[in-house]
């Protein structure tokens, strides 16, 4: 099956999924967008109001804003794949429970093994948790950081930038620092690919075994 067609099926098992309490208030569940072939994946939290009505991820004030700093960054939303760690609206925008998260988590691993980004950029706590678990926001926001076979970028959430002005700067100073950090991304898992590897010259014998 091509990355296309798994990410469609996800879709479709999310727009029916009664796995955790959220699926009660939701009116559409918010699968996530973009192209199969995406380089970078963009992970939020949870649709809020405007995204339960659409369907659609960060369509809101907080996707308004996520559109100004893609274009900071010389990106269109279509070159991207944007989604969140739970499919469905928590009530009243609550933090997602840890029982949801897990229950969630199944379909965004497929997401992540269908497109296999070079970059996951976790905007939020509950994404940036799933990926650096215990590691805090003010000390990390704009690295770099190698986790498997991709790397991973925290960034604020652009709903807190938009709340608290004091994280606007960082934010768009992240934002803008990301051409550059994909092009290291690109190098370096070029370097550590199988095909890459294979063209390595073969290791040189230890010298004490030359000896002999
Ligand atoms: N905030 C999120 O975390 N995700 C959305 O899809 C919209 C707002
Ligand atoms: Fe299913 Fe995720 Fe929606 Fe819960 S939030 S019902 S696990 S799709």
């Amino acid at each position: 099956m091509t990355a296309e067609a798994t990410l469609a099926q996800i879709a479709g098992e999310v727009a029916k999924c009664t796995n955790c309490g959220l699926h009660h208030s939701r009116k559409h569940a918010v699968p996530g967008e973009g192209p199969a072939t995406s380089e970078i994946m963009f992970i939020g939290e949870g649709p809020g109001f405007h995204e339960n009505e659409q369907g659609r991820p960060f369509v809101g004030a907080a996707g308004k804003f996520l559109d100004e700093l893609l274009a900071q960054a010389g990106l269109k939303r279509t070159d991207v794949w944007i989604g969140n760690v739970v499919k469905c609206r928590p009530p009243e925008n609550r933090d997602p429970q840890p029982d949801e998260l897990s229950a969630c988590n199944v379909y965004l691993e497929r997401q992540i093994a269908a497109i296999n980004p070079k970059i996951i950029i976790t905007l939020g706590r509950y994404s940036m948790a799933k990926f650096m678990p215990g590691v805090k926001i003010s000390q990390v926001h704009g690295q770099m950081r190698r986790v498997g076979d991709r790397f991973v970028i925290a960034m604020f959430h652009p709903a807190a930038a938009l709340h608290q002005a004091a994280l606007k700067p960082s934010i768009m100073a992240d934002f803008s620092k990301l051409p550059q950090l994909l092009e290291q991304a690109r190098t370096a898992l070029a370097k550590s690919s199988p095909a890459a590897k294979a063209k390595e010259p073969p290791e040189e014998e230890p010298k004490q075994l030359k000896m002999f």
